[in-house]
């Protein structure tokens, strides 16, 4: 079994629920005791959200660049980064370290692919949904058309994650604001919505919609344990 590297910690809420999927994916397979091999370092939320508030993206990958190394040095043998957003300093960590990154988005588009899914809506902070670090990969590298909500609705997800999610508060409102966004990402052509956030699935499942929804935090980590034990 391959040893996998966490950088987590953004936030610590969805990095819990990593740890929990991962080995239960591994039990799942192996049974037993077996449980997974895994090397985490955990950040401090506050200095990246501060990097990320005031545009400072080259010293946030700077620092997680500092955290991959470690990791590596730990004996992973490959490295997950426990956030949608922070992908979009992947390149820079690349840079950094000599063992291969699982991209989330690539994760994400191939589940997407694999159900034949054309157009899918995204949901996520206002970095993931407005930038161009994950849309395009997805839409470049694995021709499926992304849609995004309108501007107020990216405000309110955002919002949700921030105060809400990466702080544990789980709050009943939010949770119909995002169905209703969901519900129209599905009016504008998507087939499905990818929850590109890994705290989004704290309050939202597949049992609140009919519409299918993309949990990135499981698919990730269920694409990690399929690398870990070398299953296709
Ligand atoms: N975990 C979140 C994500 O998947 C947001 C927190 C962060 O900015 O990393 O994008």
């Amino acid at each position: 079994m391959k040893t996998i590297g966490l950088l987590g910690g953004m936030s610590w809420e969805s990095t819990l629920i990593y740890y929990k999927a991962i080995n239960e994916g591994v039990k799942k397979e192996l049974g037993g005791f077996h449980s997974a091999k895994i090397v985490l370092y955990s950040v401090d939320f506050a200095e990246i959200e501060e990097f990320q508030n005031t545009g400072q993206w080259d010293k946030a990958g700077k620092l997680l660049s500092e955290a991959a190394k470690g990791v590596q040095c730990a004996g992973a043998d490959f490295l997950l980064l426990c956030t949608n957003t922070m992908h979009n300093v992947v390149y820079q960590i690349e840079e950094n370290i000599d063992i291969p990154v699982l991209h989330i988005a690539d994760a994400t588009a191939e589940e997407l692919l694999r159900n034949n899914v054309k157009k899918a809506g995204l949901l996520g902070t206002k970095f993931t949904m407005e930038q161009n670090f994950y849309k395009n990969r997805i839409r470049e590298k694995f021709g499926i058309d992304i849609v995004i909500p309108g501007e107020e609705e990216r405000k309110t997800v955002h919002k949700i994650i921030y105060e809400e999610l990466c702080r544990g508060i789980m709050n009943y409102t939010s949770e119909g604001k995002i169905l209703e966004i969901i519900k129209r990402l599905s009016e504008n052509g998507a087939e499905a919505v990818i929850l590109g956030c890994t705290e989004i699935p704290m309050i939202i499942g597949q049992e609140d919609t009919a519409i299918p929804l993309y949990d990135t935090t499981l698919i990730h980590a269920d694409a990690a344990v399929k690398k870990a034990l070398g299953m296709p």
